[in-house]
Protein backbone atom coordinates (compact mmCIF):
# COMPACT_ATOMS: atom_id res chain seq x y z
CA UNK A 1 0.00 0.00 0.00
CA UNK A 2 1.44 3.77 -0.72
CA UNK A 3 1.99 5.64 2.44
CA UNK A 4 0.14 8.47 2.45
CA UNK A 5 3.32 11.10 2.72
CA UNK A 6 3.48 9.65 -0.84
CA UNK A 7 0.35 10.24 -1.98
CA UNK A 8 -0.19 13.01 -4.57
CA UNK A 9 -3.59 14.05 -3.06
CA UNK A 10 -5.68 17.24 -3.57
CA UNK A 11 -4.58 19.05 -0.28
CA UNK A 12 -1.90 21.29 -2.17
CA UNK A 13 -4.17 21.93 -5.25
CA UNK A 14 -5.63 25.18 -4.89
CA UNK A 15 -8.91 26.40 -6.09
CA UNK A 16 -9.57 30.00 -6.07
CA UNK A 17 -12.22 31.84 -7.14
CA UNK A 18 -12.15 35.65 -8.33
CA UNK A 19 -15.94 37.51 -9.10
CA UNK A 20 -16.95 41.14 -9.32
CA UNK A 21 -18.85 43.31 -11.81
CA UNK A 22 -17.43 44.18 -15.13
CA UNK A 23 -14.55 46.24 -15.64
CA UNK A 24 -12.66 45.94 -12.20
CA UNK A 25 -9.45 43.93 -13.34
CA UNK A 26 -10.68 40.32 -12.81
CA UNK A 27 -8.82 39.12 -15.98
CA UNK A 28 -6.42 41.07 -15.73
CA UNK A 29 -5.78 40.02 -12.25
CA UNK A 30 -5.79 36.01 -13.02
CA UNK A 31 -3.48 36.80 -15.95
CA UNK A 32 -0.83 38.06 -13.82
CA UNK A 33 -0.34 34.45 -12.43
CA UNK A 34 1.74 33.98 -15.89
CA UNK A 35 4.47 35.63 -13.97
CA UNK A 36 5.03 32.49 -11.95
CA UNK A 37 2.69 29.67 -13.52
CA UNK A 38 1.33 28.16 -16.81
CA UNK A 39 -2.19 29.20 -17.89
CA UNK A 40 -4.24 26.80 -19.25
CA UNK A 41 -6.74 29.11 -19.88
CA UNK A 42 -10.67 27.84 -20.77
CA UNK A 43 -12.00 31.44 -22.31
CA UNK A 44 -16.40 31.45 -22.74
CA UNK A 45 -15.58 35.17 -22.01
CA UNK A 46 -13.35 36.65 -25.36
CA UNK A 47 -11.22 37.89 -22.59
CA UNK A 48 -7.95 37.22 -24.62
CA UNK A 49 -7.89 40.87 -25.51
CA UNK A 50 -7.06 41.98 -21.44
CA UNK A 51 -4.74 39.18 -21.79
CA UNK A 52 -2.48 40.60 -24.95
CA UNK A 53 -2.00 43.73 -22.07
CA UNK A 54 0.54 40.94 -20.76
CA UNK A 55 4.43 41.18 -21.48
CA UNK A 56 5.09 39.09 -24.16
CA UNK A 57 7.26 36.48 -22.17
CA UNK A 58 4.04 35.59 -19.97
CA UNK A 59 1.86 36.07 -23.15
CA UNK A 60 4.01 32.56 -24.09
CA UNK A 61 2.63 30.90 -21.03
CA UNK A 62 -0.86 30.95 -21.49
CA UNK A 63 -2.32 28.26 -23.65
CA UNK A 64 -5.52 30.09 -24.83
CA UNK A 65 -8.50 27.68 -25.39
CA UNK A 66 -11.57 29.62 -27.29
CA UNK A 67 -15.06 28.04 -26.94
CA UNK A 68 -17.89 30.49 -28.52
CA UNK A 69 -20.85 29.45 -26.28
CA UNK A 70 -24.47 31.09 -28.13
CA UNK A 71 -27.91 30.59 -26.90
CA UNK A 72 -28.54 28.34 -29.98
CA UNK A 73 -24.58 26.42 -29.77
CA UNK A 74 -24.60 26.04 -25.88
CA UNK A 75 -21.12 24.03 -25.84
CA UNK A 76 -19.98 25.37 -22.74
CA UNK A 77 -20.88 23.20 -20.24
CA UNK A 78 -20.83 20.44 -21.80
CA UNK A 79 -17.36 20.88 -23.11
CA UNK A 80 -15.99 22.32 -19.48
CA UNK A 81 -17.60 18.75 -17.86
CA UNK A 82 -15.83 16.77 -20.41
CA UNK A 83 -12.43 18.94 -20.21
CA UNK A 84 -12.77 18.33 -15.86
CA UNK A 85 -13.35 14.73 -16.59
CA UNK A 86 -10.12 14.00 -18.08
CA UNK A 87 -8.19 13.09 -21.27
CA UNK A 88 -10.05 14.56 -24.62
CA UNK A 89 -9.75 16.85 -27.50
CA UNK A 90 -11.44 20.03 -27.86
CA UNK A 91 -11.97 21.67 -31.57
CA UNK A 92 -11.12 25.60 -32.29
CA UNK A 93 -14.41 25.64 -34.56
CA UNK A 94 -17.14 24.27 -32.30
CA UNK A 95 -15.62 24.66 -28.94
CA UNK A 96 -16.41 20.86 -28.46
CA UNK A 97 -14.67 17.89 -27.15
CA UNK A 98 -13.90 14.91 -29.20
CA UNK A 99 -15.76 16.47 -31.97
CA UNK A 100 -17.06 13.86 -34.77
CA UNK A 101 -16.97 16.80 -37.63
CA UNK A 102 -13.98 17.47 -36.80
CA UNK A 103 -12.22 14.58 -36.62
CA UNK A 104 -14.08 13.60 -39.42
CA UNK A 105 -12.62 17.00 -41.72
CA UNK A 106 -9.10 15.70 -40.47
CA UNK A 107 -7.75 18.69 -41.37
CA UNK A 108 -5.33 21.00 -38.90
CA UNK A 109 -5.39 23.83 -40.84
CA UNK A 110 -9.19 24.56 -41.45
CA UNK A 111 -10.62 23.01 -38.07
CA UNK A 112 -8.01 22.26 -35.59
CA UNK A 113 -8.13 19.57 -33.00
CA UNK A 114 -6.20 19.77 -29.28
CA UNK A 115 -5.40 17.23 -27.13
CA UNK A 116 -6.57 18.05 -23.41
CA UNK A 117 -5.18 16.08 -20.32
CA UNK A 118 -5.61 18.74 -17.98
CA UNK A 119 -5.23 16.37 -15.04
CA UNK A 120 -1.67 15.50 -16.00
CA UNK A 121 -0.46 18.88 -15.72
CA UNK A 122 2.08 19.88 -12.49
CA UNK A 123 1.33 22.26 -10.01
CA UNK A 124 3.22 24.21 -12.47
CA UNK A 125 0.39 24.80 -14.38
CA UNK A 126 -3.14 26.89 -13.05
CA UNK A 127 -6.11 25.53 -15.35
CA UNK A 128 -8.54 29.07 -15.79
CA UNK A 129 -12.16 28.42 -16.14
CA UNK A 130 -13.48 32.28 -17.78
CA UNK A 131 -16.03 32.54 -16.70
CA UNK A 132 -18.64 30.76 -14.08
CA UNK A 133 -21.40 33.27 -15.26
CA UNK A 134 -20.87 32.09 -19.06
CA UNK A 135 -21.18 28.25 -18.00
CA UNK A 136 -24.72 29.09 -15.97
CA UNK A 137 -26.42 30.74 -19.05
CA UNK A 138 -24.94 27.49 -21.11
CA UNK A 139 -26.22 25.29 -18.88
CA UNK A 140 -29.96 26.41 -18.78
CA UNK A 141 -29.34 26.92 -23.13
CA UNK A 142 -28.45 23.53 -23.24
CA UNK A 143 -31.34 22.27 -21.17
CA UNK A 144 -33.47 24.46 -22.95
CA UNK A 145 -32.45 23.29 -26.48
CA UNK A 146 -32.99 19.48 -25.68
CA UNK A 147 -36.20 20.42 -24.43
CA UNK A 148 -36.90 22.33 -27.99
CA UNK A 149 -36.83 25.75 -26.43
CA UNK A 150 -34.52 27.89 -28.04
CA UNK A 151 -35.14 31.21 -26.31
CA UNK A 152 -34.18 31.47 -22.62
CA UNK A 153 -36.59 34.69 -22.50
CA UNK A 154 -39.79 32.39 -23.50
CA UNK A 155 -42.51 31.72 -21.22
CA UNK A 156 -41.32 27.90 -21.28
CA UNK A 157 -38.96 28.02 -19.05
CA UNK A 158 -39.62 26.45 -16.00
CA UNK A 159 -38.40 25.54 -12.04
CA UNK A 160 -37.49 22.08 -13.61
CA UNK A 161 -35.23 23.79 -16.57
CA UNK A 162 -33.45 25.63 -13.77
CA UNK A 163 -33.48 22.12 -11.37
CA UNK A 164 -31.73 20.28 -14.43
CA UNK A 165 -28.94 23.16 -15.21
CA UNK A 166 -28.53 23.81 -11.73
CA UNK A 167 -27.21 19.83 -11.76
CA UNK A 168 -25.21 20.36 -14.39
CA UNK A 169 -23.36 23.43 -12.83
CA UNK A 170 -22.92 21.37 -9.73
CA UNK A 171 -21.40 18.42 -10.87
CA UNK A 172 -18.58 21.01 -12.36
CA UNK A 173 -18.38 22.66 -9.35
CA UNK A 174 -17.35 19.23 -7.30
CA UNK A 175 -15.25 18.24 -10.16
CA UNK A 176 -13.13 21.00 -9.85
CA UNK A 177 -13.31 21.05 -5.95
CA UNK A 178 -11.62 17.45 -5.97
CA UNK A 179 -9.36 17.84 -9.15
CA UNK A 180 -5.69 17.54 -8.30
CA UNK A 181 -4.77 20.43 -10.29
CA UNK A 182 -4.84 24.41 -9.56
CA UNK A 183 -7.97 25.96 -11.01
CA UNK A 184 -8.99 29.56 -10.75
CA UNK A 185 -12.36 30.27 -11.84
CA UNK A 186 -13.83 33.54 -12.71
CA UNK A 187 -17.79 34.84 -12.18
CA UNK A 188 -19.72 37.77 -11.66
CA UNK A 189 -21.10 39.37 -8.60
CA UNK A 190 -24.72 39.17 -7.92
CA UNK A 191 -27.09 40.24 -4.66
CA UNK A 192 -28.54 37.52 -2.98
CA UNK A 193 -30.33 36.63 0.46
CA UNK A 194 -28.26 34.19 2.69
CA UNK A 195 -29.86 32.25 5.50
CA UNK A 196 -28.83 35.05 7.97
CA UNK A 197 -31.71 36.76 6.09
CA UNK A 198 -29.01 39.59 5.26
CA UNK A 199 -28.44 40.28 1.72
CA UNK A 200 -24.55 39.97 0.41
CA UNK A 201 -22.52 40.67 -2.94
CA UNK A 202 -22.44 36.73 -3.92
CA UNK A 203 -20.76 35.03 -6.68
CA UNK A 204 -22.79 33.99 -9.83
CA UNK A 205 -23.49 30.43 -10.31
CA UNK A 206 -26.74 29.01 -11.96
CA UNK A 207 -29.77 30.49 -9.76
CA UNK A 208 -29.55 32.91 -7.41
CA UNK A 209 -30.10 29.60 -4.58
CA UNK A 210 -26.95 28.22 -5.86
CA UNK A 211 -25.28 31.10 -6.00
CA UNK A 212 -25.35 30.72 -2.55
CA UNK A 213 -23.68 28.13 -1.99
CA UNK A 214 -21.32 28.68 -4.73
CA UNK A 215 -17.92 30.06 -2.42
CA UNK A 216 -17.50 26.33 -0.93
CA UNK A 217 -16.93 24.86 -3.39
CA UNK A 218 -13.38 26.75 -3.42
CA UNK A 219 -10.07 27.62 -0.98
CA UNK A 220 -10.23 31.16 -1.71
CA UNK A 221 -12.59 33.31 -2.79
CA UNK A 222 -11.77 37.08 -3.69
CA UNK A 223 -13.91 39.97 -4.56
CA UNK A 224 -12.40 42.41 -6.98
CA UNK A 225 -13.82 45.97 -6.04
CA UNK A 226 -12.68 49.26 -7.68
CA UNK A 227 -12.09 51.85 -4.41
CA UNK A 228 -10.59 55.18 -4.91
CA UNK A 229 -10.75 54.74 -8.99
CA UNK A 230 -8.54 51.80 -7.86
CA UNK A 231 -9.02 48.09 -8.59
CA UNK A 232 -8.79 45.91 -5.25
CA UNK A 233 -8.74 42.52 -4.15
CA UNK A 234 -10.69 41.75 -0.66
CA UNK A 235 -10.17 38.41 0.59
CA UNK A 236 -10.62 36.91 4.52
CA UNK A 237 -9.12 39.90 6.73
CA UNK A 238 -10.95 42.99 4.90
CA UNK A 239 -14.10 40.53 4.79
CA UNK A 240 -17.55 42.61 5.72
CA UNK A 241 -20.63 41.09 6.70
CA UNK A 242 -22.53 42.27 3.42
CA UNK A 243 -19.29 40.43 0.69
CA UNK A 244 -19.12 37.08 0.16
CA UNK A 245 -14.71 36.13 0.46
CA UNK A 246 -12.38 34.71 2.42
CA UNK A 247 -9.22 32.20 2.38
CA UNK A 248 -8.68 29.02 4.07
CA UNK A 249 -5.03 30.02 4.51
CA UNK A 250 -5.60 33.55 5.82
CA UNK A 251 -3.64 35.39 2.82
CA UNK A 252 -4.71 38.78 1.99
CA UNK A 253 -3.83 39.76 -1.37
CA UNK A 254 -2.62 42.63 -2.05
CA UNK A 255 -2.02 44.27 -5.71
CA UNK A 256 1.57 43.81 -5.85
CA UNK A 257 1.67 39.96 -5.36
CA UNK A 258 -2.02 39.22 -6.59
CA UNK A 259 -3.28 35.82 -6.44
CA UNK A 260 0.65 34.22 -6.29
CA UNK A 261 0.61 33.51 -2.73
CA UNK A 262 -2.25 31.41 -3.05
CA UNK A 263 -0.41 29.13 -4.91
CA UNK A 264 3.14 28.86 -2.92
CA UNK A 265 5.11 32.23 -4.05
CA UNK A 266 6.17 33.75 -0.95
CA UNK A 267 4.83 37.60 -0.50
CA UNK A 268 6.90 40.15 -1.97
CA UNK A 269 8.71 41.64 1.26
CA UNK A 270 9.97 45.00 0.20
CA UNK A 271 9.59 47.65 -2.64
CA UNK A 272 13.57 46.79 -3.06
CA UNK A 273 14.32 43.22 -2.40
CA UNK A 274 11.58 41.43 -3.78
CA UNK A 275 11.95 38.31 -1.82
CA UNK A 276 10.34 35.31 -3.98
CA UNK A 277 10.55 32.22 -3.01
CA UNK A 278 11.15 29.18 -5.08
CA UNK A 279 7.92 27.29 -6.36
CA UNK A 280 7.14 23.76 -4.90
CA UNK A 281 8.53 21.89 -7.76
CA UNK A 282 6.38 18.16 -8.32
CA UNK A 283 7.97 16.02 -9.85
CA UNK A 284 6.67 14.88 -12.64
CA UNK A 285 7.98 14.55 -16.79
CA UNK A 286 4.56 15.69 -18.09
CA UNK A 287 4.97 16.47 -21.76
CA UNK A 288 1.72 17.99 -23.42
CA UNK A 289 1.76 18.01 -26.88
CA UNK A 290 1.27 21.31 -29.53
CA UNK A 291 -0.93 23.63 -27.62
CA UNK A 292 -2.47 26.49 -29.01
CA UNK A 293 -0.26 29.80 -27.65
CA UNK A 294 -2.04 32.91 -27.13
CA UNK A 295 -2.72 34.79 -29.80
CA UNK A 296 -2.04 38.69 -30.26
CA UNK A 297 -2.26 40.92 -33.31
ZN1 LIG B 1 -15.51 20.70 -34.28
Amino acid sequence: MPKLNTLDLVGDAQHVLVYGAPKTGKTELVGRLSKHFDLFWIDLENGSTTLTKLPLEQQMKVDLYRINDTPKKPVGIVSALKIFEGKTTLCEVHGKTNCALCKKANDQEKNPIYPIDIHNQTRDTIVVLDSLTQLSASALNHVLNLDGIENSSRAEVTFNHYGVSNILLTNLMTMIQNSRVHVVCISHETNVVHDDKSEKITPTLGTKNLSRGCAKYFDHVVLMEIKNKKHTGMSSSVATNNKIGGSRLDIDISMKDGLAPFFGIAPTVSKDKPALAAKPKVSSTTVTPSKPKLKFN
